[in-house]
């Protein structure tokens, strides 16, 4: 089975938002948050890519494949870089970067970073990866197989990030 970084973002977040997405039930297309969160994307840096260059990593870890897609990596400092709109799930950002510094390590690439870019709120998180961070990734992973594989679509979270969800209105509008 493949494990790719989107997983690991969305169990951080939501376990609902995760087997949903697991199960091919898409619906970023409707929503006004990851539309913005695409153009923020493409506007904000598009100077970058000049410097900066994708990275596809895969790895294999205990019989499962994992994948990650870094759209920013400057190889002359070994650092990562990620935009976002806002620190809302600054959690699931930071876990996403360090599963890709543990995808460089695992394909024999040590000493990269990461920095989180918010330009809208115009502030920056550095992202460093320890052996502590190393084990929960592990156990993240762990965690995703498990859920994904779950017959049954976990419980809504009535969390204020709710709103600003994809699956908002397949999760609450039909309610009564
Ligand atoms: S709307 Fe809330 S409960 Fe539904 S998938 Fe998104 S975060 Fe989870």
């Amino acid at each position: 089975m493949d494990i790719i970084a989107t997983h690991i973002n969305y169990y951080t977040i939501c376990h609902r938002k995760l087997w949903l997405f697991a199960h091919a039930i898409q619906m970023e297309h409707t929503s006004n948050t990851v539309y913005d969160g695409k153009l923020l994307h493409e506007t904000s840096y598009s100077q970058r890519a000049e410097k900066h260059s994708e990275m596809e990593l895969t790895a294999k870890w205990d019989g499962l494949t994992l994948h990650g897609k870094v759209d920013f990596y400057d190889h002359k400092h070994k650092m990562i870089h990620e935009t976002k709109r806002g620190k809302s799930i600054e959690q699931a950002h930071t876990l996403q970067v360090k599963f890709y510094i543990w995808l460089f390590e695992r394909n024999g690439i040590d000493g990269v970073t990461g920095r989180i870019e918010y330009p809208k709120l115009r502030k920056t998180t550095e992202v460093l990866l320890s052996r502590t961070d190393v084990a929960f990734l592990e156990e993240t992973i762990h965690g995703v197989h498990k859920l994904i594989h779950q017959k049954k679509c976990p419980e809504t979270i009535n969390s204020k990030i709710c709103k600003k969800c994809s699956y908002y209105q397949l999760c609450y509008i039909d309610e009564p």
